[in-house]
């Protein structure tokens, strides 16, 4: 019998903000630890709670980009348990009345349109940082990230493997860091997820239960550990046993996942109302203050690469990773009639040299000059390949330079004078006797060879098209 995988999410997003989400100690992940916890992150008795605007405002901006349905009337709920790195005794976040529900995200799984559906969104903030064993005894706790203002998205059941999981989150992630509400760092833990996983018989109409898989920080983890359950579930059923609703811990290095002790796992929140904080009204033209900060996502941008563009698959991701790659392409391409030699030199060479270097876009400039590298290119004085070998790894390093000026410098613009080739030709024939007589046999193909040898010995000066008729016309002879 064949198995169907179902898995929804629950996606927490830390925000980019200066401060907490209900007061203003500062909300940075690399402070030294306890450093930014007033009397208020601490839970001192007497201290309220005051929301923070930015916090709502990129709560919104998030709903508004995936055709969620902002509430004009919400309000934050208590989430109650006790653990020591929660000094109040409760979170505050929305249960009963989140400010946003519906909507759904798009995303590219192998190479397909995908789209799956959102329960909600709601606002709350994060706990702070429990480091257990330490010494194999101590557990230490770190305040600083109490209050840090999340978002948290939950998605309907509407996945079906672990790969359209990993797919899905490498686009949420990269979505994010376009609206500029969050770096999106996994590492960092800025962005986390936990994963229901149940199985069920393929064509059955009701789901089967779910484990919850908690706090993947990785998108290839979460991938293997849904892949685990499910098979783990898998097994169960067929030797006929039932799962119970578990809270799991996935294990990397063993590849499996676990159950969590029981004692954590059982939850009575007690959930209610937050008295210290009024209900949040949103007006409709607040909403449309916060649309003008909307951009077109990174799925929405790869389709446009790959059609208007007829960029490849592997060119329209790379171009997509960051908002300022995609908004440079379109900026530039907009003001040249042929984009395809700017398409090469932006994608092929520039980000790979800001990726190597690890530099932003910024930092070369005014991206205008690219123009004058692509005209170039196009000029017909200098060959490609001396152009991207030797003229690139000078002019990038300042953009503002002509590159024109160092092919001159390099002595790699292509004479008129063409006489050089023969002397050349002649030699590079004497010097591969073996490969001249296999091109004679008929291997022509090696007539790209010889046209190298030559193209390398003339640093780049020799005119291809006249070099390939002489060439053909020596190997011939
Ligand atoms: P709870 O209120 O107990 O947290 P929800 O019904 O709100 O549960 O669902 C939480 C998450 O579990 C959602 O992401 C949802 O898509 C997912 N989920 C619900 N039922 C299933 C199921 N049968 N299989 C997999 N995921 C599920
Ligand atoms: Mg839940």
């Amino acid at each position: 019998m064949q198995y169907e995988t179902v898995i929804g999410l629950e996606i927490h997003v830390q925000l980019l903000t200066q401060s907490k989400a209900f007061c203003s100690d500062t909300n940075e992940y690399a402070s030294l630890p306890n450093t930014n916890i007033s009397a208020i992150s601490l839970a001192h008795p007497g201290t309220l709670p005051k929301m923070n605007q930015n916090h709502l405002d990129k709560a919104i901006l998030l709903g508004l980009a995936f055709g969620s349905d902002i509430k004009p009337y919400s309000y934050f709920d208590r989430k109650n348990y006790f653990y020591p790195d929660l000094p109040k005794g409760y979170q505050i976040t929305q249960d009963k009345a989140p400010y946003c529900t519906g909507g759904k995200i798009s995303f590219l799984s192998e190479g397909n349109l995908k789209s799956i559906r959102l329960h909600h969104i709601h606002m709350e903030e994060d706990a702070g940082k429990s480091i257990h064993d330490l010494h194999e005894i101590l557990t230490l706790v770190d305040i600083n990230r109490a209050g840090v203002p999340l978002l948290e998205i939950v998605t309907e059941p509407d996945f079906r493997s672990g790969q359209e999981v990993s797919d899905f989150m490498a686009e949420l992630q990269k979505a994010v860091k376009y609206l500029g509400i969050s770096d999106g760092n996994m590492e960092e833990g800025s962005f986390r997820c936990d994963c229901n996983v149940s199985v069920m018989l393929k064509g059955a109409t009701t789901y089967g239960e779910r484990c919850e898989i908690k706090n993947m920080n990785s998108k290839r983890f979460a991938k293997l550990a849904i892949e685990y359950e499910a098979q783990r579930q898998i097994a169960v059923l067929k030797q006929g046993g039932t799962i119970h609703k578990t809270t799991m811990l996935y294990d990397p290095d063993a590849n499996v996942t676990r159950p969590m002790r029981k004692k954590e796992s059982e939850n009575d929140y007690r959930y209610f109302p937050e008295p210290d904080l009024p209900p949040i009204m949103i007006a409709n033209d607040y909403i449309f203050e916060i649309s003008k900060q909307l951009v077109a996502l990174p799925v929405q941008r790869h389709q446009t690469l790959r059609t208007q563009y007829q960029l490849s698959h592997a060119d329209a991701d790379l171009l997509t990773e960051e908002l300022e790659w995609s908004n440079a392409f379109y900026a530039l391409s907009a003001q040249i009639n042929d984009y395809k030699d700017l398409a090469e030199l932006f994608i092929h060479k520039v980000l790979p040299y800001l990726k190597s270097e690890n530099k932003s876009l910024a930092e070369l400039g005014d991206l205008t000059h690219l123009h004058q590298f692509v005209a170039l290119l196009q000029s017909d004085k200098v060959s490609k390949s001396a152009a991207y070998q030797h003229i690139f790894p000078k002019w990038i390093l300042d953009i503002s330079q002509k590159p024109l000026n160092i092919a001159e410098e390099l002595q790699l613009i292509k004479s008129d004078d063409q006489s050089f080739l023969d002397d050349l030709i002649l030699n590079v024939i004497n010097s591969f006797p073996d490969k001249v007589k296999e091109y004679q046999k008929g291997k022509k193909g090696l007539v790209g060879f010889f046209m190298g040898q030559v193209m390398q010995k003339s640093g780049g000066k020799a005119d291809p098209k006249l070099l390939q008729t002489k060439m053909e016309h020596a190997l011939n002879l």
